[in-house]
């Protein structure tokens, strides 16, 4: 049994290059109905120092850092109490480990970039360095990313007004990178926004992506073993960072229907349990099991490849040897769930 929460990762404010107050954030988070936002304005944890974080009624806030360095390799760092310099970093290891030696992980933020937003079509924001290691994982799938890559100056106006319409799913080189990366070590893919709702040039009343509509859309939805507290900050932080950290969670694509209910899971021999994240020695027979709240296509991957492809609510099968599983959900054809990857190794 399983307790639930869904997150925003990735979120900027007025304290870098968002438009939004804090307030503003918080109340359309609550509005959408999110159990935590993780705010990552670049190279600043300034909302932290002004007291931000925390429960405000049923959201907690939680503030993490974009460590952005003008090379376009961001790397999103959560847990901090202090500000990381990131601007001329050219070291990503040193940058990694630093987050870790002050108590903090991270994640690598858009690892194939994006055009700039809105109209620009240069292609930047790429990580370079992939010899690197002690990070936590990568960001598989952000909305403002898949946006920008399928608009363009013709289409603006267009995916404007359907935004939906632009979202194809991760991008395969991500995908690719996160399967390959995990057959030998434990790696974490989370799902997230990147939202600044900037205005419009000359009719700024219009915002570009706005808050309250991104937070509908991909979420990652962390597991955890005990319920919130809502009372302790310090406690909860804890349990939705150890659970990132773990891989105990997944991302969706939440607006075409709420992927809530959601498990990747399973055993082996019939006795230890297994979840989404964990990773274990096989040594006999496991199952694993999907369970999907809809009726959609689920597909079982075995390091990166596909296995087992059927439409149903849920998947029960058998292994019999090792790899790394993860499950994708297509919901009529579309995106929907990517679950993070139990992975059995040999021994
Ligand atoms: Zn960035
Ligand atoms: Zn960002």
């Amino acid at each position: 049994m399983f307790y639930e929460y869904e997150g925003s990762i990735h979120c900027h404010s007025r304290y870098s290059d968002g438009s939004g107050s804090l307030e503003e954030i918080i109340n359309k988070a609550t509005l959408a109905k999110l159990d935590f936002v993780i705010l990552t304005d670049h190279d600043t944890l300034a909302p932290l120092f002004d007291g931000y974080e925390g429960w405000h009624d049923n959201l907690l806030l939680l503030v993490g850092q974009e460590i952005s360095p003008k090379s376009g390799c961001h790397y999103l760092a959560f847990n901090l109490e202090k500000e990381i310099q990131g601007k001329e970093r050219t070291d990503y290891q040193n940058l990694i480990d630093e987050v870790n030696e002050l108590g903090g992980f991270g994640f690598i933020a858009h690892p194939y970039g994006a055009k700039k937003p809105p109209l620009l079509v240069r292609k930047g924001h790429l990580w370079t360095d992939w010899q690197v290691e002690r990070y936590c994982g990568i960001e598989i799938w952000s909305y403002m990313v898949d946006w920008v890559n399928n608009v363009n100056f013709f289409t603006f106006i267009y995916y404007q007004v359907f935004p939906e319409r632009a979202i194809k799913g991760p991008p395969s080189e991500a995908l690719q990178k996160w399967d390959e990366i995990a057959q030998n070590r434990h790696i974490v893919g989370i799902g997230s926004t990147d939202a600044h709702a900037l205005s419009f040039p000359f009719f700024r009343f219009i915002k570009f992506l706005p808050y309250e509509y991104l937070y509908c859309t991909i979420r990652t939805h962390v597991l955890l073993n005990k319920p919130l507290s809502k009372s302790s900050l310090h406690e909860d932080k804890r349990e939705i960072y150890a659970a990132l950290k773990a891989g105990n969670c997944f991302i969706a694509h939440d607006i075409i229907a709420d992927s809530t209910g959601f498990l990747f899971s399973g055993n082996i021999g019939g006795v230890n349990d297994l979840v989404m994240g964990q990773e274990t020695t096989f040594n006999q027979m496991a199952k694993l099991s999907v369970f999907v709240p809809y009726h959609a296509e689920i597909r079982l991957l075995r390091n990166g490849q596909i296995i087992q492809n059927i439409d149903a609510k849920k998947l029960h099968i058998s292994i019999n040897e090792s790899g790394v599983y993860r499950v994708e959900v297509y919901l009529e054809g579309r995106p929907w769930i990517f679950s993070n990857p139990i992975f059995l190794r040999n021994s």
